[in-house]
C-alpha cells in the first residue's frame, strides 16, 4: 500500500512515497534518480540503531555505495560544531556534486542534513526519509533546513528541496509514543486549518492512525498533501504558508517558557497552543465556543496536552509569555499576527490582533 504525491514547484518538483516497509526499497528508489551515486546518510544515533541497516542493505542491493554519518539524538544537534562535523565528514565521504545525502531520522536529522546538503559545494542534491511522525508530515515536506544560533532556533539555513521524500510509516512502529502524539498534533492541524472533514475523520480514526496500517498512511497523505499544497502556493512565506502557524505563535511563546525542554515537546507545545488559539476566537466571539470545546477534546482523547496547567513544572507568568510572544517573529509594529479561526476547518491569518486582549486572554488561562 504505497501513496505517492508530487510536489509541484516547477523544475525542482519531486515526489513524496508514502508507505509501510519503504525503506526497503530506499536503494532501488534513489537509483532509479541517481545511478551510481554516493550515498552520504546523515542519521542519529537512535534511528541507527533501528533503521540503519536496513536503509545500508538497500542501498547496497541496488549497487550504491554508502558512508553513514551518525550524530547525538535531539535539538543539540541542530549546532554549528555538528553542521561543521557532517559536512567535513561527507567531503572526506567522497560526496560530490553528482552524489547525494539522505537524512534518515527525524525533524533534526532533517535540518541538520539538508542544510549540510545544501552548503557542501554549493549544493548537492538530497533524499529525505523522515522516520519521525513530525519529519514524515511537516518538517521533511517544504525544503527549509538549518540549524540553530545562540540567538535562536533555525536562524541559520536554507531552502534546498529534496529530490524524493521516502516516509515509511512502518519505521514509526519503533517511534516512542510521547514523540508520535507530539507529531500528531501536526496531523490535527491541517483538519483544523482548512479541512473540517479530516478533523471529523481523524475523530473517528485516531487510534487506528496510532496503531497504524491504511489509516496511518492516509492521515500522512492528507497532511503531506496539505503541506505541500500551501508550499507550493507559497514556498518562501509570504502570505498564506503562514497559516502552518496555527496554534505556534502561543506554542513558541509555551515551548520558549519551558526551555525547550523534554518538560514540553514542540508538538505538545502546539498542541496547547492549537487549543488556545480556538479558545481565543471563542472569547472573541470570532468561533462557536462548541468548536473549541470539540478540539481541546480531541487532542485530550489522544492523551496530548491542552492547557497551561497539563504541563509540568513552572511556566512564565502573562507578562513572561507576552515577552516571548512580541519575541516571536510574527509581531509587527506593536500588533501581533495570529492564526485564529471561525470555526474547525475555517483558520485565518489576523494581522492586527491588539496584545491588550491577548493579555487579558491569558490571564483567564491560568
Ligand atoms: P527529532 O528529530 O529530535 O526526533 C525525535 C526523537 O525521536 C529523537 O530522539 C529521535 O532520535 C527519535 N526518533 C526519530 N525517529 C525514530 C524512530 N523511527 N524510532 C525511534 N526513535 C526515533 O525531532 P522531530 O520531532 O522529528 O523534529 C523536530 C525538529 O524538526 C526541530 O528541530 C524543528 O525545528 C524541526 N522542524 C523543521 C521543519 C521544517 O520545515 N524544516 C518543520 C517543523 C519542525
Ligand atoms: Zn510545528
Amino acid at each position: 500500500d504505497v501513496t505517492q504525491l508530487r510536489v509541484g514547484l516547477g523544475e525542482r518538483s519531486y515526489d513524496i512515497v508514502i508507505g509501510s516497509g519503504l525503506l526497503t526499497e530506499a536503494g532501488a528508489r534513489i537509483a532509479a534518480l541517481r545511478p551510481g551515486a554516493r550515498v552520504g546518510i546523515v542519521t542519529d544515533r537512535n534511528v541507527a540503531e533501528r533503521h540503519l541497516s536496513t536503509v545500508e542493505a538497500a542501498l547496497a542491493e541496488a549497487g550504491l555505495t554508502s558512508v553513514a554519518i551518525l550524530v547525538e539524538p535531539g535539538e543539540k544537534s541542530k549546532s554549528y560544531g555538528v553542521f561543521e562535523t557532517v559536512v567535513d565528514a561527507l567531503i572526506a565521504a567522497r560526496i560530490e556534486r553528482r552524489d547525494l545525502v539522505l537524512a534518515l531520522g527525524g525533524g533534526v536529522v532533517g535540518d541538520l542534513a539538508g542544510f549540510a546538503a545544501a552548503a557542501l559545494r554549493r549544493g548537492v542534491d538530497f533524499v529525505q526519509a523522515p522516520t519521525s511522525l513530525l519529519a514524515q508530515v511537516d518538517s521533511s515536506v517544504g525544503g527549509k533546513t538549518g540549524i540553530n544560533s545562540r540567538h535562536g532556533k533555525n536562524l541559520v539555513g536554507a531552502f534546498h528541496q529534496p529530490i524524493l521524500v521516502l516516509a515509511d510509516t512502518g519505521a514509526l512502529d519503533t517511534l516512542p509514543l510521547r514523540e508520535f502524539r507530539a507529531g500528531y498534533a501536526e496531523v490535527a492541524k491541517y483538519g483544523l486549518i482548512d479541512n473540517a472533514p479530516f478533523f471529523a475523520w481523524l475523530e473517528r480514526k485516531w487510534e487506528q492512525v496510532f496503531a497504524g496500517g491504511p489509516a496511518r498512511i492516509e492521515a500522512i497523505a492528507t497532511s503531506c498533501a496539505a503541506k505541500a499544497a500551501v508550499v507550493a502556493r507559497d514556498e518562501k512565506e509570504t502570505g498564506d504558508r503562514a497559516l502552518l502557524n496555527l496554534g505556534h505563535t502561543f506554542g513558541h511563546a509555551l515551548e520558549a517558557g519551558a526551555g525547550f525542554s523534554q518538560r514540553l515537546l514542540h508538538g505538545e507545545a502546539v498542541a496547547i497552543g492549537m487549543a488556545q488559539a480556538f479558545r481565543f476566537s471563542a472569547s472573541e466571539g470570532l468561533c462557536d465556543p462548541a468548536d473549541a470545546a470539540r478540539v481541546e477534546a480531541h487532542l485530550k482523547t489522544v492523551g496530548l496536552p491542552t492547557r497551561m496547567s497539563d504541563v509540568p513544572g513552572e511556566l512564565p507568568g502573562t507578562d513572561g509569555l507576552m515577552d516571548l510572544i512580541a519575541q516571536d517573529k510574527k509581531v509587527s509594529r506593536g500588533a501581533l499576527t495570529f492564526i485564529l479561526a471561525r470555526g474547525i476547518g475555517q483558520s485565518f491569518i489576523a494581522r492586527d490582533v491588539d496584545p491588550a486582549r491577548v493579555r487579558a486572554f491569558l490571564d483567564t488561562e491560568r
